[in-house]
């Protein structure tokens, strides 16, 4: 599917919704979050529509990711930024409000307060033997 009608990012895409746009390439175009978690915090997106990451095209995730690395770069260059968390809440039970595939990129500074996400949860405690039983799941 090119576009849903009903889909925010979309709509932002088709230029039906304002947006501070900032880079672009052939399949993925960035603009700021309206909502920043940081100055400069960027949101990456596919311009063909997509819910999940795993329902992109190859050359859609190329483009993404390419364009999310130039953003970064950018976020450096132009807001100097140390660092960037790169984020993406992939289906709603992982925090995804907006229904469009998008990449979240908050500019990091020392001392800024943020935290890493590997911050999100109290690490598990695994039980003897589990380790391996969920990396055969996964592998399938
Ligand atoms: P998520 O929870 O990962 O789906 O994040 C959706 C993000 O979209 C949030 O950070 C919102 O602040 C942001 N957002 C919602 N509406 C707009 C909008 N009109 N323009 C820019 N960002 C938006
Ligand atoms: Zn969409």
């Amino acid at each position: 599917m090119p576009r849903a009608m009903s889909c925010l990012f979309c709509s932002i895409a088709a230029g039906k919704i304002p947006a501070e746009r900032v880079l672009e390439n052939a399949h993925a175009f960035a603009f700021l979050d309206i909502q920043p978690l940081a100055r400069g915090h960027t949101l990456v997106v596919p311009k063909r529509h997509a819910v999940r990451v795993e329902e992109l095209a190859a050359e859609d995730v190329a483009a993404l990711f390419d364009l999310a690395k130039r953003c970064a770069r950018r976020l450096g260059e132009g807001l100097g930024a140390a660092g960037v968390t790169w984020g993406i809440n992939d289906g709603r039970a992982a925090g995804q409000e907006v229904q469009h595939v998008h990449v979240h990129l908050v500019p990091r500074h020392e001392g800024d307060g943020g935290a890493p996400i590997h911050k999100l949860f109290e690490p598990v405690d695994l039980a003897e033997g589990e380790l391996p039983e969920i990396g055969a799941r996964l592998r399938g």
